[in-house]
């Protein structure tokens, strides 16, 4: 029966870990006990050779040699004084043929102290890791007894798809952490969603919630929440490369008065040059390079410079050449409208320098991009000539495609509607009517879930009587059914996708349970059903990663024609 374990790191700083054995596996156990800050005693008896490194480390005094053969009593009176003595750990590096193996592996066990027997899966009540360090970042593969070989090449393989400099990045991520809640007094990260276990994947499901500008206690924590959003949302590639300038930027956001931050540095830019700048207002899909447009991908690569939003996808980021300065909005709950000055007055400064300046948006820039906006302040400033929009594939489309839901379906739905869960000043938004063929993309909508659920099913909820004193409530809008089926799609087209299929009664409680992963939204209706049929008996489903766009390579052209041939019958 296959079985998964328990994944922990154990901090072995002075713990007494007994090695028996003289071979070349208890040489690199030794090793391995040194590097982990822990004491290795070996016990083996004077008649062995050591094997040399073995015997250079006990010279330099790092390891200490017992000269003896094995005693039962030894794993309970060679250890720390403060744990009266017994060992830390075992490991017996002799292999599973040796008799002696069994008998430490059962008075370990009796003694609850931690055991490992080189060779013998059944006689170890833990394993070591294949691992990868660096700096304070380690990554720790097993594969449970299936082959050390396979683990080992498997964490080569993440190893190298990691940027360089993630450790120091990690470690520097790490001060700032501290230092931001030493001076905020800080005492748990639960606010802004980093929880310290680090089994936590995903979001709990208010790490987006809103804060509003104006609440107080969210302007102390302004500097801890802008961090998690950067750990969240930047590439590695760039939070590897954080520099000085970044660190600046995020210890800056001041506490007591946010106006301050947002005036950006637009030093290097010369404001005197008599170029004619350009500003370019572009979408950049929903999070596969591949679902960028050409003429996108060709004002990333000719850009004088990047103002990027923060949910640009950073397979998009990626492709921006290294040389280009990218500024990524400081957009985080409660900061929304300042991140926005910030860009629009880095975007003029670029402009009056006479710079070709890319404004990249996530999805479409006119579906909830502010795009509108944007275009009507550069004209305002004067510059309405030189400002071009490029479309981008908007998520509220193609989110429900790769969560195999057709927004419209012959017979089914006839509509699609898409509208955001919350509107603005974070009030919420008037909820759709429900109509029986309609499918609704609700964006910025999953924060608040059980509300925006309540507004749908019924006419008095919570968040109705918040929405505007005056507002009547109609009672003539037709409520949405509470079996209405609906999906999460989250991250969609990213390798981290996630689906959970449900239906509007049990939505709530899933997105509870699971956490979020933002950015998702939710569509509603009985498109969600068409090529997935429900799981009788199960409140809700979850579908993990991305398929992919299928890989046409090495097909037959034909094959890819028939294909189209019957799509075009049907
Ligand atoms: N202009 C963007 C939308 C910006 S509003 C577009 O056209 O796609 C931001 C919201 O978009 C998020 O709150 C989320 O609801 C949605 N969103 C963006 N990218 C997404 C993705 N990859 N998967 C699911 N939802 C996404």
């Amino acid at each position: 029966m296959s079985h998964i374990s328990l994944l922990t790191s154990i901090d072995s700083t002075g713990h007494i870990h007994l090695i028996i054995g003289s071979n070349p596996l208890a040489a690199a156990r030794c090793a391995k006990s040194l590097e982990v800050g822990a004491k290795p005693l070996l016990i083996a008896p004077d008649t062995v050779e050591l094997h040399y490194a073995l015997q250079k480390r006990i010279d330099n005094g790092e390891v200490v040699w017992l000269k003896k053969p094995f005693e039962d009593e030894d794993v309970l009176r060679l250890g720390r004084e403060e744990i009266n003595g017994v060992v830390d750990a075992v490991f017996v590096t002799s292999g599973p043929r040796d008799p002696l193996s069994a008998h430490i592996s059962l008075l370990c066990r009796r003694n609850r102290i931690p055991v490992n027997v080189s060779d013998a899966s059944s006689l170890c009540t833990f394993s070591l890791l294949s691992t990868h360090t660096d700096g304070p970042l380690q990554i720790g593969v097993t594969t449970n007894g299936r082959g050390c070989k396979l683990s080992s090449r498997i964490r080569r393989e993440i190893a190298s798809c990691l940027p360089p400099n993630l450790g120091a990045a990690c470690a520097r991520l790490g001060t700032i952490r501290q230092r931001i809640q030493e001076e905020d007094h800080l005492t748990h990260m639960a606010l802004s969603g980093d929880l310290d276990d680090e089994d936590s994947i995903d979001q709990t499901s208010t790490f987006n919630k809103l804060v509003t500008e104006a609440d107080l206690d969210a302007a102390k924590n302004r500097r801890i929440r802008w961090l998690s959003q950067i750990c969240e949302y930047w590439p590695l590639r760039r939070l590897a490369n954080i520099t000085d300038a970044d660190v600046e930027s995020v210890l800056k956001l001041s506490a007591s008065n946010p106006s301050t931050s947002a005036t950006p540095d637009t030093t290097n830019l010369d404001s005197r040059t008599e170029k004619k700048g350009r500003i370019i207002l572009a979408g950049s899909g929903p999070g596969h390079p591949d679902l960028l447009t050409r003429a996108t991908h060709k004002a990333i690569l000719t850009a004088d410079i990047i103002l990027a939003d923060k949910l640009v996808p950073s397979g998009v980021l990626d492709l921006i050449p290294r040389r280009t300065p990218v500024h990524i909005a400081r957009k985080f709950p409660g900061n929304a409208e300042l991140a926005q000055e910030e860009l629009l007055s880095l975007g003029l400064a670029g402009l009056k320098a006479g710079k070709t300046v890319l404004r990249l948006k996530q999805g479409d820039p006119y579906i909830y991009g502010r795009g509108g906006e944007e275009f009507e302040f550069f004209r305002r400033e004067g510059y309405g000539d030189v400002v071009s929009v490029l479309p981008g594939i908007t998520s509220a489309l193609s989110a429900p495609l790769f969560a195999g839901i057709p927004a419209t379906q012959r017979g089914v739905s006839d509509q699609v509607l898409i509208c955001t869960g919350t509107g603005r000043k974070g009030k919420p938004t008037v909820p759709p009517e429900y109509v029986d063929t309609r499918t609704v993309v609700f964006l910025m909508a999953l924060h608040r879930i059980t509300g925006l659920v309540a507004d749908l099913t019924s006419w008095e909820s919570e968040d109705a009587k918040v929405l505007d004193g005056s507002v009547e409530v109609d009672r003539s809008r037709r409520l949405w059914p509470k079996k209405t089926p609906c999906a999460v799609v989250e991250r969609a087209s990213c390798p981290d996708q996630r689906v959970i299929r449900t239906t509007l009664e049990f939505v709530g409680a899933a997105i509870e349970e699971e956490g979020s992963r933002p950015p998702g939204l939710l569509v509603l209706g009985n498109a969600c059903e068409v090529l997935n049929k429900p799981d009788k008996g199960r409140k809700w489903v979850v579908e993990e990663g991305f398929k992919g766009f299928g890989d046409f390579e090495g097909m037959g052209l034909e094959f890819v024609l028939g294909g189209k041939e019957e799509r075009d019958r049907v």
